[in-house]
């Protein structure tokens, strides 16, 4: 089987030498264990910053070893009563072809009503995260108009249609490219969305007037044009700044964080894995809604393990429309 490992720390963009495809044996199960054929890879923006060897909120990838990250996958021989062959499992053991794992590394998922690749996208964590910076974090409330960056994105797009959903009257939408603009507009029901590239991010918002909440996934200049236009008491949820991922010296902030305390704004950082308390709730809600059309969602695959780094550096070159993932 293979596995994809980290050979080197990229600086600024990753290259393809940082990666190494490594062909290994993989032993049977002993008891407690479980061996998965991954079906669904996933690769998400985080990762990016566990190849830098920096102390963050997730220690760093070890050299030499397979990257992790979400996937799901078929039990193909199980040491564990609970896992059969044939289940379909979610876990961390990503950017390989087969898993062996403790049977409590794995959580069994339904895949009678969704397929499984929902488990690494609208119904997982990007998901959670959409909700929890729209209830806890920057909470909308009835009438405000919402503005998501990165809104083709996989958190981006259910924040949107999830601001919409908590009451919000408007949503705004930026995105990098007139097919994802189209797709807010006319499939997710954004109010209006604009191309990012189309002019300056601070003009093409001042068309859709102040905006009362913000959901930042983009940073640097859509963090200081968002902050130009928020209303009197706006609230900010800080989820990420894909923006400045790649780069080798620190971006400058934004240059009017005195409008912060002007219009009484509140910008609050947040990470979703402390909030698994709320994904009973999120998992409730979202399935009501996608199973009503209410929450709609896309996926873009690449195929194959070898496509595995191309479709991470994909995402840094917004060749995503909603979740990217690897199909094997
Ligand atoms: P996406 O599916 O949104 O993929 C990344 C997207 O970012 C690309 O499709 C691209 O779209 C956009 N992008 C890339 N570079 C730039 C740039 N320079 N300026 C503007 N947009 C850019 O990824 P996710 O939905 O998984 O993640 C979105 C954000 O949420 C990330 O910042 C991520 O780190 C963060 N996140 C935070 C979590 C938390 O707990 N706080 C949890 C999960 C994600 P385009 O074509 O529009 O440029």
């Amino acid at each position: 089987t293979r596995e994809i490992h980290l050979a080197s720390r990229p600086t600024g963009w990753p290259v393809p030498e940082n990666f190494r495809t490594v062909t290994t044996e993989l032993p049977d199960p002993t008891p407690g264990e479980v061996l998965v054929r991954n079906t669904v890879l996933s690769v998400d923006p985080y990762m990016r910053g566990r190849m830098n060897d920096a102390k963050s909120y997730v220690p760093p990838f070890a050299l030499d070893a397979p990257l992790e990250g979400g996937a799901v996958g078929e039990v193909l021989a199980s040491g564990d009563d609970r896992l059969s062959p044939g289940d379909t499992v979610l876990h961390q053991a990503g950017w390989r072809e087969h898993a062996l794992l403790p049977a409590d590394q794995v959580r069994k998922v339904d895949v009678s009503q969704v397929p499984a690749s929902a488990y690494l996208g609208v119904l997982a964590m990007p998901g959670l995260t959409a909700y929890v910076g729209l209830t806890r974090i920057a909470p909308v409330q009835d009438g405000d108009t919402v503005f998501v960056s990165g809104a083709a994105g996989a958190v981006g797009s259910v924040a949107g249609q999830v601001a919409r959903e908590l009451g919000a009257a408007k949503v705004i939408g930026s995105a990098g490219s007139p097919e994802k603009v189209r797709w807010l507009t006319e499939e997710l029901g954004f109010d209006a969305a604009f191309d990012y590239h189309d002019g300056p991010v601070a003009a093409q918002l001042k068309e859709h007037g102040a905006v009362d909440v913000y959901f930042d996934n983009v940073g640097g200049e859509h963090l200081e044009a968002a902050i130009q236009r928020m209303a009197d008491f706006g609230r900010i949820a800080a989820c990420g700044a894909i923006a400045s991922y790649n780069d080798t010296e620190p971006t400058p902030g934004p240059r009017n964080m005195f409008m912060v305390v002007q219009k009484r704004i509140t910008l609050r950082g947040f990470i979703v894995t402390d909030h698994g308390d709320a994904a009973r709730e999120f998992y409730g809600r979202a399935g009501g809604w996608l199973a009503e059309g209410r929450l709609k969602h896309r996926e873009t695959f690449t195929e194959g393990l070898d496509s595995t780094v191309d479709a991470f550096l994909g995402l840094h070159q917004g060749q995503n429309i909603g979740k990217m993932l690897v199909r094997l």
